[in-house]
């Protein structure tokens, strides 16, 4: 079935979003999704009610993650879509990731606490919607809140970040391992929006050279991420590399995104898109009069 407005990569309140599952599912459909996956940072907790809403909505799912991984000091995303929930190896390495996050986040609270910001884990954990996935994201609210800062980006720009207060190094997944856990899960591994890694053209060449040698299949190209121009620039490179191309607005809350559901640009139509490769793992919407399966 070609999809004319796949979204594939969002946020709910089981990760750093704002909304529910069910809450977005909605605001997809409104934003005329057709596929819909919901994406949260290392964890699959919400994976059942998106797609039950999905379903409910008549939209077709795709399970999906986004997952913390390290490359040379850097920290990149790739999001998995279309594998089993219950496969064990996944599931296991994402509890761990999860785990290494509540000592990172009171190491960050120390950090801002000695930058003469006081009480940041425990204002972080009042928009923390699941105990097990405290993020920077959840800081960030904080500081906003308390007027420390007047934006998101604002936050990023004097917190949090390399060389800035409440930045901990983190060491996260190997790409390896990341891409390893999604496709024994019988799911792709898309690089999740590359442009925003800062990397130079050697770095950014390597890494995904590694990423496409560990068993990655597409690059996220048209994402909330990206410019039009970034959009451009990676639809090339995947071709060059016979990479699939993902979309997905990367929505983690009204008040903060920038680009909401199923409002990106089409990806280019010479680029194969990923679900292609998925189509026996979409979990397609029931419809009158058709049998259940
Ligand atoms: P963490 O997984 O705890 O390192 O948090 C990463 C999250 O922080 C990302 O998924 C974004 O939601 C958020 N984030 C990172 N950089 C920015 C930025 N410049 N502006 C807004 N949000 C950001
Ligand atoms: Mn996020
Ligand atoms: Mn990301
Ligand atoms: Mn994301």
């Amino acid at each position: 079935m070609p999809y004319l407005n796949a979204d594939l990569h969002s946020h709910s309140t089981f990760s750093d979003g704002t909304l529910s599952p069910a809450q977005l599912a909605e605001r997809a459909r409104r934003g005329g999704v057709d596929l819909w996956a919901l994406t949260d940072h290392d964890e699959l907790a919400g994976q059942a009610a998106a797609c039950a809403a999905a379903h409910a909505l008549g939209m077709d799912y795709l399970t999906g993650v986004e997952i913390s991984a390290s490359y040379a000091g850097h920290t990149i995303h790739i999001v998995g879509l279309g594998f089993d929930v219950q496969h064990e190896v996944l599931q296991q390495g994402l509890h761990a990731l999860r785990h290494s996050r509540g000592p990172r986040a009171q190491e960050m609270a120390r950090q801002l606490e000695a930058a003469g910001i006081a009480g940041a884990y425990e204002g972080a954990l009042r928009y923390v919607g699941n105990p097990a996935l405290i993020s920077r994201t959840h800081f960030a609210r904080f500081l906003v809140e308390r007027g420390i800062c007047t934006s998101m980006g604002e936050v990023f720009q004097r917190f949090l970040t390399e060389g800035k207060p409440g930045f901990v190094p983190q060491r996260w997944a190997s790409v390896a391992e990341a891409v390893g856990w999604i496709t024994a899960g019988g799911g792709v591994a898309v690089l999740a929006h590359p442009a925003r890694y800062g990397l130079d053209a050697t770095l950014e060449h390597a890494l995904c050279s590694h990423f496409v040698a560990c068993g990655g299949q597409a690059v996220e190209v048209v994402c909330g991420g990206h410019t039009t121009a970034e959009a451009a620039r990676y639809a090339q490179l995947a071709q060059d590399l016979g990479l699939h191309g993902s979309r997905g607005s990367d929505f983690h809350s009204p008040a903060e995104s920038r680009v909401d559901l199923g409002s990106l640009p089409s990806l280019p139509s010479a680029l194969p898109p990923v679900w292609a490769l998925l189509a026996s793992r979409i979990q397609r919407a029931p419809q009158p009069g058709r049998d259940p399966a």
